[in-house]
């Protein structure tokens, strides 16, 4: 018997799982002629809402999109500052930069690789306006003390989603802890569309709403425009392809979970550091990091073994070109640095074999 070679994502062998219904609804949405903002949007966003035990969702564009909402319907804007984690994937910094407003970097917990509660109080200031945690690997971060942060200095809390579709923190899902969850269904993302797809959960009825009006132009009625919005809405196919793959979300992501474990023994023994998992909090297991000062020898090793591993990320958002006007130079943030001088993805997908 032949075994089959180990990936690092396997899109193809999820479409494979469902291919018969996928048809189906793209069938279905294609002979509709209805292909913009229609019923399969409407559905998806109840059905991803209840996923997430969350009142309200929104579909929109992209998961940059979602955030970049998400902070507009809170009234961030420009000379506004949002504190951010030093450690996460550029686009959080993205999307309070494109709204004119200021990323401020917090460290996170070396532990968690989230943001660090205990350093967020230090870096308000007045022009603070926005907390933006960012659930990063598909581990929570800490909301009950950023929650409380929060509502002591009067600040929003829009969360990063984008990698823990089903994590829970103390019991309870992610998706409406804060004020707006912004979540992204890039393909590789635990719950991916076939292109770009995106989404907000909140609780609050209001700034549902809002996000429904600006992702349509600003436009409640047709040709009545009543703010500055966007074009960031979602395709009926991603939404009728995104209804299928939803209804295997809890299988897959027991399957991750699955996988993690039968890796858990091994990399302990062998002495590489992992994500910390605290008490009550439930990770989505989008990607299962390890971490080593001698990354690039693992890495090879493991080349060297047909298994393919990848960086999340080589190089942090402070140290990027696109954000040397804010001059951080190199140390800025150590721990941050570190993480990304010494983690690696391991694969870790619904259709690895054991
Ligand atoms: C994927 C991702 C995004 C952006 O989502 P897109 O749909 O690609 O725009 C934002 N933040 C994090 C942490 C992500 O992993």
């Amino acid at each position: 018997m032949t075994v089959p070679p180990i990936t690092f994502a396997d899109l193809g062998g999820l479409h494979a799982q469902q291919e018969v219904e996928l048809v189906e609804a793209a069938t279905r949405v294609l002979a509709k002629g209805h292909y913009v903002l229609g019923p399969e949007v409407e559905a998806f966003e109840h059905e991803w809402a209840a996923f997430c035990e969350a009142p309200y969702a929104v579909g929109v564009a992209n998961g940059l999109e979602a955030l970049v909402l998400g902070l507009q319907v809170c009234g961030i804007g420009a000379g506004d500052d949002v504190i951010v984690p030093a450690n996460t994937y550029i686009a959080t910094f993205l999307a309070i930069s494109q709204i004119g407003a200021r990323p401020i970097p917090v460290e996170p917990l070396e532990g968690t690789c989230n943001l660090d509660p205990a350093l967020v109080e230090r870096a308000i200031t007045p022009r603070t306006r926005a907390l933006m945690p960012v659930h990063l690997y598909g581990l929570p971060a800490d909301m009950d003390p950023l929650l409380a942060i929060a509502r002591r200095h009067g600040l929003k809390v829009v969360e990063d989603a984008a990698q823990c579709h089903g994590a829970r923190y103390h019991g309870r899902r992610i998706g409406s802890h804060g004020d707006i969850v912004a979540w992204s269904f890039y393909p590789t993302k635990n719950l991916g569309a076939a292109g770009e797809a995106g989404a907000i959960t909140t609780a609050d009825p209001t700034l549902a709403e809002a996000v429904r009006v600006r992702r349509n132009y600003g436009s409640k009625q047709r040709y009545v425009c009543e703010v500055t919005g966007r074009n960031s809405r979602l395709d009926e196919l991603q939404a009728a392809l995104l209804r299928v793959k939803l209804r295997r979300l809890e299988t897959w992501n027991a399957r991750r979970a699955e996988l993690a474990a039968r890796y858990e023994p091994v990399v302990g023994a062998a002495g590489l550091r992992r994500q910390e998992l605290p008490a009550g909090f439930q990770t989505a297991h989008h990607l299962f990091t390890v971490r080593t000062a001698h990354r690039a020898h693992l890495q090879a090793h493991l080349l060297a073994a047909a298994v393919p591993s990848i960086v999340h990320y080589p190089i942090p958002p402070h140290l990027q070109g696109a954000y040397r006007d804010l001059r951080f130079p190199v140390g800025s943030f150590p721990i941050t640095e570190r993480i990304h001088d010494t983690i690696l993805s391991l694969p870790l997908h619904p259709t690895l074999s054991d």
